[in-house]
């Protein structure tokens, strides 16, 4: 039962899970928020939400969160309670004393993309004009890093080129490797309107998501494809297309590099990529992926949207590029209802990438070897910033293990528990000998901690977000935080603690700062975002009020450019001892490792994570729905209760990764993308055993 007060005021702000970034009313009595109600004049919501943002918010006041720092000289002693400026203290000679002994570049910061955009703008710098190096990474690296980097080779920007409207003009839609339904609602209700008005929905995906079968909608085309074989099933797509003639020729011509394109055609044209030639690789019937590149190179208007299906792989950049090259060869990037479309997992994941957390990249995407970017930054800064590449963060676990990295500010993500080889990051946590974890609980790497800075909430804070469009929405203070301080203020009370002299006084200071060095954040400004309610970047003099439609008469690159994406399979392979092939997803109510989710009492939670198995699976191995097994991987194994279900293939397995108790990634591999480091998640040879649970 849920005890609603009379609300006496509200405040507009977005909702802090998913990327599709809704808009709130929080109403308030007195200092109580008594609900949040979905706010109508919201761009990308319109009034609507899921149950996440509508009643997940109860976990701002759990009994579970740390309002008080705390430090300790080694991880077995217990946690000391000390004033903010006793923890910052501490912090801060520990820091200063690691870069004495163990060099400038051994220590780093972690940010997340559940901050806003000012708190990660400010923790980059904080590596950068502080500690003196590019040690600076963020957890996009284990979800959407192989975006940034595939559509940045391709069109120039690290972007989705649309904004949610543009799906009301689209014909047919391709959705790979994202659930919408259970991952992004709000975005998942527009497409299935537009759908039920006679678009066409093509599935790319080893799961029969909801969105294949459901009520009044029934996908064209769904290809159940072998986890690990996007590359295949795109580039032979897009061999349907040249080969029978179907592309936009006038598009390339005029749009992209010809000569590039005509190596590209080739590439794809040979007979090795055919559907018939790629099924007995991919598991995707050859008549069935035909028929669907002939829906997308002619059906009209064409748009791509894709989630971590498609970049958590060991090809995720490959095939990010694969599916621009896909839109560019049907003429479908530059105006509305087509276009490539990254569903953002986390709230602010594209605002986290824009502001710099990259250890190769300033704000803007600019990279740390451009001279001239550096200057801007140091004649504001008045430092000198390293132009070589900083660590990300499997990079920095590997350092720590060998020796040679022994601190870390890491501020709003669990890595222990998200990040993947559970073993190996413990390990890379232990060697350190100072790590300060800023967060709202005493999360899985707090285990490993020296110093716990409690965090804020999004309720307790001003800043922007950054959605999946490129909308950037204002968060506003609904609530006093709890620990006395914002997250930018606690970066900013570390950062002078090490000598700095940072004096903002509030958010938009910082984003002012932000407009002053970054070209697509020229013209933002807490008073344009007020007065307009929300703007999509670029937003600079030639796009003053924002750019909703990226792309249109040319690429930011200038020609678009076709990249050759040869398939490589993956290193994790099945065999007789790990016949199976593990997938993982999402569900609706559930957010992550549900740190929030779970902590939310109104509303009551599914109760575990539930294992999908094939009947066919099943039956060979005495196994009936509901029973405990064991899921067995060469990194490790857990324990979980089966659900019977044909949604997936015979040979592949599938689970959520919400409940701590599951342990995921304690059997997910180190595998990950060439080009990124982005973890293989989604594919891990398995075997499942009756158990007698955990
Ligand atoms: Fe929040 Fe995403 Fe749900 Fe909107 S769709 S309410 S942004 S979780």
């Amino acid at each position: 039962v849920i005890e609603l007060g009379t609300p006496t005021k509200s405040v507009v702000t977005t909702c802090a899970y998913c990327g599709v970034g809704c808009s709130f009313k929080a109403e308030l009595n007195g200092d109580t928020l008594v609900r949040m109600v979905p706010y109508k004049n919201g761009k990308a919501n319109r009034g609507h939400s899921c149950v996440k943002g509508r009643f997940a918010y109860g976990y701002a006041s759990h009994s579970d969160r740390i309002t008080s720092p705390m430090i300790r000289d080694t991880i077995d002693e217990p946690w000391r309670e000390v004033s903010w400026d006793d923890a910052l203290g501490f912090a801060a000679k520990k820091m200063r004393s690691l870069q004495k002994k163990y060099g400038q570049k051994s220590i780093g910061v972690i940010t997340s993309s559940r901050c806003t955009n000012e708190e990660t703008y400010l923790v980059q710098k904080l590596a950068r004009a502080v500690f003196g190096n590019n040690n600076t990474d963020t957890c996009a690296r284990v979800c959407h890093s192989p975006t940034g980097y595939g559509l940045g080779q391709a069109f120039g920007t690290s972007a989705g080129t649309q904004d949610f409207d543009s799906v009301e003009h689209s014909d047919v839609v391709v959705v790979i490797g994202a659930n919408p339904t259970d991952g992004h609602p709000v975005f998942a209700s527009r497409l299935k309107k537009r759908l039920r008005q006679g678009a066409k929905l093509i599935v790319i995906d080893p799961r029969r998501i909801d969105l294949v079968k459901s009520p009044h909608i029934s996908a064209a085309h769904h290809l159940p494809l072998r986890p690990g074989t996007n590359v295949a099933v795109v580039t032979a797509i897009a061999h349907v297309i040249v080969t029978e003639g179907l592309m936009d020729e006038d598009y390339i011509r005029t749009r992209c590099d010809w000569d590039e394109f005509l190596d590209y055609a080739a590439f794809v044209s040979d007979s090795k990529h055919s559907p018939e030639a790629t099924t007995l690789l991919t598991g995707v019937h050859a008549g069935e992926l035909r028929a669907a590149a002939r829906l997308f190179a002619t059906g009209g208007n064409g748009a791509i949207y894709y989630g971590l299906g498609v970049t958590e792989h060991s090809q995720g950049s490959t095939t990010v590029m694969a599916i621009a090259n896909l839109a560019m060869l049907t003429g479908n990037i530059g105006r509305e209802g087509v276009g490539v479309n990254p569903l953002r997992g986390q709230n602010n994941v594209q605002g986290a990438c824009d502001m710099g957390s990259f250890p190769h990249e300033l704000p803007g995407y600019r990279h740390v070897k451009n001279s001239d970017v550096r200057d801007v930054f140091e004649s504001l800064w008045g430092v000198k910033i390293d132009p070589e590449a900083g660590l990300r963060i499997p990079n920095m676990l590997d350092a720590a293990v060998d020796g040679t990295f022994k601190g870390l500010y890491c501020q709003g993500e669990d890595i222990l528990q998200s990040d993947p080889d559970t073993k190996h990051v413990a390990a890379g946590l232990a060697a350190m000998e100072c790590v300060i974890v800023h967060d709202l609980f005493l999360n899985e790497t707090a285990n490993y901690a020296h110093v716990f800075l409690p965090g804020s909430t999004f309720l307790e804070k001003d800043g922007t977000f950054t959605n999946a469009e490129r909308r950037i929405n204002r968060v506003r203070k609904v609530m006093a935080p709890r620990n006395g301080y914002g997250d930018w203020e606690v970066t900013q009370m570390l950062a002078n603690a090490m000598g700095a002299d940072w004096t903002y006084t509030h958010p938009s200071e910082i984003m002012n700062e932000i407009a002053a060095t970054t070209p697509s954040f020229a013209h933002v400004s807490y008073q344009l975002l007020d007065d307009k309610g929300s703007v999509q970047w670029p937003c600079n003099a030639e796009h003053p009020e924002g750019t909703p439609l990226m792309h249109v008469g040319g690429f930011v690159r200038g020609k678009g450019r076709f990249m050759v994406t040869e398939y490589i399979a993956t290193d994790e392979r099945t065999g007789p001892r790990f016949p199976l092939l593990l997938t993982t997803g999402r569900i609706l109510s559930q957010y992550n490792v549900g740190a929030q989710t779970r902590r939310t009492d109104n509303v009551v939670w599914h109760d575990q994570d539930w294992l999908e198995v094939h009947p066919h699976d099943a039956e060979v191995r005495g196994i009936n729905d509901g029973d405990w097994v064991r899921l067995t991987s060469r990194a490790g194994e857990t324990s979980l209760r089966v659900k019977i279900t044909d949604r997936v293939s015979t040979g592949v397995v599938y689970t959520t990764f919400h409940h701590p108790d599951t342990q995921a990634n304690v059997i997910t591999t180190d595998y990950s993308d060439w080009a990124t480091n982005c973890p293989e998640y989604k594919v891990t040879a398995v075997q499942v055993s009756l158990s007698n649970g955990p």
